[in-house]
């Protein structure tokens, strides 16, 4: 199990982790990236998942450096 998280103040809507997967992530009415199916609390959307090959791979390619993966120990994946 991985936990996702996207901090949506640092988001520069450059669009790359939807181009990646648009599945799983989304434009949300605020034209921030979300993380699709996530809670979010207090703008920050969190999300735990079982594979996190794309998650990362996202993460890789975020402008803004707001995606992170962490495994169930809370380390960064
Ligand atoms: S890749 Fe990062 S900065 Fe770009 S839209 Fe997605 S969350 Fe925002």
């Amino acid at each position: 199990m991985y936990e996702v998280v996207l901090e949506r103040e640092d988001c520069t809507i450059c669009g790359n982790c939807i181009e990646i997967d648009d599945t799983l992530f989304a434009f949300d009415d605020d034209d921030l990236a979300t993380l699709v199916g996530s809670i979010r609390d207090d703008d920050v959307d969190e999300i735990e998942i079982d594979d996190a090959e794309i998650y990362k791979e996202a993460a890789d390619n975020c402008t803004g450096e707001c995606i992170e993966v962490y495994d169930d120990e809370g380390n960064p994946a």
